[in-house]
């Protein structure tokens, strides 16, 4: 493919450039022309809600909008690859899984996972998406030795799932994102890259391909740029993985890759419609990490129109240790991937009834239980709840009795803190610890949650602990802490208020943690005072 004059000079530049596949969607392919009409004909249902963005009050007067698209890859995980019967997944060694239909030999024919073909139409009922009658497999050619075949099956202009919207609850009210298209294709293999300081390609010595990844089956989903903020977008994703992992498709775990997310970012002045030239941000490998990589790009585009500049179609990796973004490679402005229909493949023609009877499989989705949660406590509790897999247990805690609010921040808090599984614990006993949190010593409490995912675990030895909170018993223990710092009580005394915490630290520990915090705080509070 690309073979410019020059290209050899700078192997790097060249590698990268052709290493355009899955995480990577082709530049400016006929697939990319169809996003962009989609994003031209979504811009005018785009809600306009002004923000500003510019960090300069001294600039002029202008407040710029965020457009943000993503393109979302998702692995399945079906227990065996797209088009052949090697084992797809993890942690074999390296080069073991694989066949003669996915290194790519001469004749070798493939045959679609039929699991992949229902998981496709089921994850596209659950974005809201047209089921297609027909979908087709392409052929996108291009060479890299990730890709033994010459050429990634993907489908292309007929994909399996068109025209859904995703509503994002917020705060403020459901947020629609459309979504464009989702479709099935295959995953290159795994280059590594040794000897560098990075881990990338360049400056590294040489490079080794693991062909087990190649061939697992891989979902693409693409949204319209409806997204107007670092923060909508990571919303967005926290309730598209919630939704993907409870339809049990994928792990959908970005530090091990089986969820990557690409981010097309431009901005404009708030208040019109237009679409100026956007940038694709790509390798960022967690939630947090997108919405900063964003916003960095969403600075930096202000910066250059403010300036007088235009901002350049570029791809940039995100650096998320400096917070600075690296450009990848200008876009080319012919990647002819020359996209024909897979020969070896018929087209895909789910039967009506099977879309029907996986309509019919459909949980109540996390965006649902977001707003129904979200009514009895309040919004941001209920994300978290949901997002993180915890309101089957808060449910659980609250049916036995806990109070929401409560039991909401116990389980978020100190649950998660702990490391606990929230799917072993008993509710009931959790319910127990909650109700009688402020009663007892904060050290039981803290030693019963670390336990509570333990079998067998009752409350009742923690709950039969009292904290200390008798006067009589504590005054003597904060005589001692007070006369032992001479030099800190005369510090407080000056108004350096902030050493109150200090004191009572220091008499909690004294009594290893018995004491009722709230008691000794008074009672630092009053002899201080004196
Ligand atoms: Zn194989």
């Amino acid at each position: 493919m690309t073979s410019s004059p020059g290209a050899c000079d700078d192997p790097p530049a060249l590698l990268a450039a052709v290493s355009s596949r899955p995480a990577k969607p082709g530049s400016a392919d006929g697939c990319r022309r169809s996003r962009h009409d989609a994003f031209r004909g979504r811009a005018e249902h785009c809600p306009l809600r002004p923000r500003t963005a510019s960090n300069d009050p001294g600039a002029r007067e202008v407040s710029w909008e965020p457009v943000i698209g993503l393109e979302i890859h998702v692995q399945l995980k079906t227990r065996t690859k797209m088009f052949c019967r090697c084992p797809a997944g993890f942690g074999a060694g390296e080069n073991t899984q694989t066949c003669p239909v996915c290194l790519g030999f001469p004749g070798a024919l493939p045959v679609p996972n039929r699991l992949a073909l229902e998981w496709v139409v089921k994850l596209g009922l659950a974005l809201g998406c047209e089921i297609a009658p027909r979908a087709v497999f392409a052929r996108k050619n291009y060479f890299y030795p990730d890709l033994p075949k010459g050429y990634q099956i993907s489908q292309y202009d007929l994909p399996s799932c068109i025209s859904g919207k995703m509503l994002v609850p917020l705060p403020e009210g459901d947020h629609a994102v459309g979504i464009v298209r989702a479709h099935l294709e295959e995953d290159a293999a795994k280059n590594v890259h040794v000897g560098g300081r990075t881990g990338r390609i360049g400056g590294a010595e040489h490079t080794l391909v693991d062909y087990n990844r190649g061939g697992t089956p891989l979902v693409e989903i693409v949204t319209a740029p409806d997204i107007h903020s670092a923060e909508e977008a990571k919303r967005f994703l926290q309730l598209l993985r919630q939704t993907i992992v409870e339809l049990g498709i994928s792990d959908a775990e970005m530090e091990k890759g089986t969820l990557r997310v690409d981010a097309n970012v431009s901005v404009r002045p708030a208040g019109t419609d237009e679409l100026r030239t956007r940038c694709e941000i790509k390798n960022m490998n967690s939630f947090t990490h997108i919405a900063r990589g964003i916003e960095a790009e969403v600075a930096r585009q202000i910066g250059v129109w403010e300036s007088g500049g235009e901002v350049e179609q570029h791809t940039y990796d995100f650096d998320v240790a400096t917070g600075t973004l690296t450009p990848r490679r200008a876009k080319e402005e012919a990647d002819d991937y020359r996209y024909f229909p897979e020969p070896d493949l018929v087209p895909v023609e789910p039967p009506a009834e099977m879309v029907e009877r996986l309509r019919g499989e459909l949980p109540e989705l996390p965006a649902a239980r977001i707003r129904r949660i979200g009514e009895l406590l309040d919004h941001e509790r209920a994300l978290v709840l949901v997002t993180g897999g915890l309101e089957r247990l808060w449910e659980g805690t609250v049916a036995a009795g806990a109070e929401g609010v409560a039991a909401s921040n116990v389980i978020s808090n100190q649950i998660v803190g702990a490391g606990v599984d929230p799917s072993v614990v008993e509710p009931a006993e959790l319910a127990k610890l909650v109700a009688a949190r402020e009663r007892i010593p904060r050290k039981a409490f803290d030693e019963a949650i670390s336990r509570i995912g333990e079998p067998g675990f009752t409350a009742d030895p923690f709950l039969a602990q009292e904290a200390v909170s008798d006067t009589a018993a504590l005054e003597p223990i904060v005589d001692k802490i007070l006369a032992a710092n001479p030099a800190q009580v005369e510090q407080y005394r000056g108004g350096k208020d902030g050493l109150l915490g200090f004191f009572v630290g220091q008499v909690m520990k004294e009594t290893k943690g018995q004491a009722d915090a709230r008691a000794v705080n008074e009672l630092v509070r009053a002899k201080l005072g004196a």
